[in-house]
C-alpha cells in the first residue's frame, strides 16, 4: 500500500521547503533566487504511524508566461491523476494571485482530497492575512510556516486523515 501526496502550487510559494521539512532530508533543490526546482522529487515519510510518499512538483521551464502557466497546469493534472491527496501550497506574502486561481480551478474539478496550505505564516500577524485564501473556493485552509514548522503538525494530522 502506498499513499501518494503531491505538493502543487506556483513557483516560490515554498513547496520544496515544505517537502524538505516533511521528509526531513534535503533532497529537493531549493533555489532561493528563482524558486525553481528542477525535477519532481519523491520522498517517503510517515506521521502518526501512517506512511506516505510525497512528490515535490515544480520542474518548471522558465520561459514565456504562457509556457510557465502551461507547465504548472501540466504538473497539477499529473498530480490529480497519480496522487491520492493533493497539498496545494499558496503564499501569504503575495496573497492570492491569478496563477493560484488557475490552479484552484483545476483542483476544484477533482474528487480527490485537496488540502490548502497557506505558507509563510511565520508569525501571528500574518494569520489574519491568510483568510483571503477562502476565495479560492477550496474550503478550509491550514496556516503553516515551512521555514519554522509552525502549523505543519495540524496539516499532517488532517492529511493522514484523508489518506
Ligand atoms: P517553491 O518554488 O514553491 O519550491 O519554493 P521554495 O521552497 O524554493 O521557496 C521559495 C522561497 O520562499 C525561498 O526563498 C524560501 O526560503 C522561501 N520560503 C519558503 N517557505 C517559507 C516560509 O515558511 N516563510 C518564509 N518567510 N519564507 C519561506
Ligand atoms: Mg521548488
Amino acid at each position: 500500500m502506498s499513499n501518494i501526496v503531491a505538493i502543487v502550487g506556483r513557483p516560490n510559494v515554498g513547496k520544496s521547503t515544505l517537502f524538505n521539512r516533511l521528509i526531513q532530508r534535503r533532497e529537493a533543490i531549493v533555489d532561493a533566487v528563482s524558486g525553481v526546482t528542477r525535477d519532481r522529487h519523491y520522498g517517503k515519510t510517515d506521521w502518526n504511524g501512517r506512511e506516505f510518499s510525497l512528490i515535490d512538483t515544480g520542474g518548471y521551464v522558465v520561459g514565456s508566461d504562457d509556457i510557465f502557466e502551461q507547465e504548472i497546469d501540466k504538473q497539477v493534472e499529473l498530480a490529480i491523476d497519480e496522487a491520492d491527496a493533493i497539498l496545494f501550497v499558496v503564499d501569504v506574502e503575495t496573497g492570492v494571485t491569478g496563477m493560484d486561481e488557475d490552479v484552484a480551478q483545476l483542483l476544484r474539478q477533482t474528487d480527490k482530497p485537496v488540502l490548502v496550505a497557506v505558507n509563510k505564516v511565520d508569525n501571528g500577524q500574518r494569520e489574519a492575512d491568510a483568510v483571503e485564501f477562502y476565495s479560492l473556493g477550496l474550503g478550509e485552509y491550514y496556516s503553516i510556516s515551512g521555514i519554522n514548522g509552525s502549523g505543519t503538525g495540524e496539516l499532517l494530522d488532517a492529511l493522514v486523515e484523508v489518506l
